[in-house]
């Protein structure tokens, strides 16, 4: 099947500096076959979309989420994490129910669709249910069963019952990951057969790393050494590594971290949320780390909003620094989209928009007061707009929004489930 987009304006995200010209785009089922500004028009085509007033860019890349934890949404907020963690969200985890999990999972993908993600890396427990939904509303996602020090074998064998289905498969959206949870809830013995595994499965491994000074100073008295250090020391970052936080890393761990494949994912909201710190991402990009943006779990969150996420971050930088200048709107952009899609190891196929890449690519409309004048786009994209403005989205070649209206999937029927849940648990 193939597709035109006519009249975009695209912005492909590819290089250091911004290119917006208006293009058109050719799609060969969900491949990118050519980008021109104007494409043969004896190519015969299946289906056209017209681009008028929209701009056109890569989806999103939420590059670290907890997507079941939707029904904590402003649940016992204000609160330090690990306080949170214990007095409310714990005890409700335990209550929850596969069928749960499915709809909580739903209604994330949904609100990230809606503004403008389009893949997304998991963690949690109950992840055949959250595949489930992830599979269902159509997104492309990273998934993990984080393994802590309880239950670790029945978790081992589901990452590799799952990765025998996912990984390696050229058709599925979904690649599996290991997940250990993060040094302060994982021993070394566990943290080692995560990596094992990860080795035996030719995947990555996904962690919290250093996400309150708290954590830190547990891991120090443990083992006297530093978070990175641990992991290091276990050949962790032997295997690719997401790491989701990172705010207490010093100047030696960072050297440790200039070596390792994949990233860190900055979480600006949850961690200005839950006064966790401000991570370092100016620094850790001057070092050649890649930095991937990430909502976190709604509970920790506001919303699975990235326009949000990458505000905040733009204004944690400037006003951490005191420099204004310290990260330019376009590098805020490519920590949401290409920047994201290293994090994940998945830069050769989303991220850009380019000829030979997946087709997963958002629809912004910008004739709109609040983007009205233009001056500078991509500044508008991260400051001026947010997911609302996103009017359609199209993963894998296929358009799953539409004028914001979702494409075969009931809005309302979701949320009436995880209200009906958030009823009976909180
Ligand atoms: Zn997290």
């Amino acid at each position: 099947m193939k597709t035109l987009i006519t009249n975009a304006y695209v912005l492909d995200m590819v290089g250091d500096t911004a290119n917006i010209e208006k293009k058109e785009i050719l799609i060969n089922d969900n491949i990118i076959e050519i980008i021109d500004k104007e494409i043969d028009k004896n190519i015969e085509v299946d289906e056209k979309i017209n681009a008028k007033n929209m701009l056109v860019m890569p989806g999103l890349v939420n590059t670290h989420t907890h997507l079941a934890m939707s029904i904590f949404r402003g649940y016992k907020a204000d609160k330090k994490l690990m306080d949170w963690l214990e007095d409310a969200i714990f005890p409700v985890e335990d209550k929850l129910q596969p069928e749960d999990i499915y709809w909580n999972s739903y209604l994330s993908c949904l609100e990230m669709i809606k503004s403008g993600t389009t893949t997304c890396n998991d963690m949690y427990f109950g992840m055949n249910k959250t595949v489930e939904a992830i599979n269902d509303t159509g997104l492309r996602a990273v998934v993990a069963w984080c393994i802590k020090d309880d239950a670790i074998k029945d978790k081992i064998e589901k990452t590799r019952e799952f990765a025998k289905i996912y990984n390696g498969n050229k058709d599925s959206k979904i690649k599996i990951y290991v997940s250990a949870d993060a040094p302060h809830t994982c021993n070394p013995d566990t943290i080692k057969l995560c990596v094992e595994l990860a080795k035996e499965l030719n995947t990555g491994l996904h962690i919290h790393l250093s996400e309150t000074i708290d954590e830190e100073t547990k891991i120090k008295s443990r083992y006297s050494k530093r978070s990175t250090e641990y992991l290091n020391d276990l050949n962790a970052f032997d295997v690719p590594v997401v790491l989701a936080h990172g705010i207490y890393v010093s100047d030696s761990d960072i050297e440790i971290l200039k070596k390792i494949k994949g990233g860190i994912s900055h979480n600006p909201i949850s961690n200005c949320k839950l006064s966790s710190g401000i991570c370092d991402v100016a620094k850790l990009r001057e070092n050649g780390i890649t930095i991937g943006l990430g909502t976190d779990g709604i509970g920790s969150t506001t919303t699975m909003d990235m326009f949000e996420e990458m505000k905040t971050a733009a204004y944690l930088q400037k006003v951490s620094t005191k420099e204004p200048s310290v990260i330019s709107a376009y590098d805020i952009l490519k920590m949401a989209t290409i920047d994201g899609a290293k994090v994940l190891g998945m830069d050769d196929q989303i991220g850009t928009l380019e000829p030979g890449k997946k087709a997963d690519m958002i629809f912004i409309k910008t004739d709109k007061i609040h983007m009205c004048p233009a001056n500078d786009v991509c500044y508008n994209l991260v400051y001026s707009s947010n997911g609302a403005d996103v009017e359609s989205v199209m993963i894998d070649g296929k358009i799953i929004m539409q004028n914001r209206k979702m494409i075969n999937l009931d809005e309302k029927q979701v949320m009436r489930q995880v209200k009906k849940i958030a009823k009976r648990l909180l």
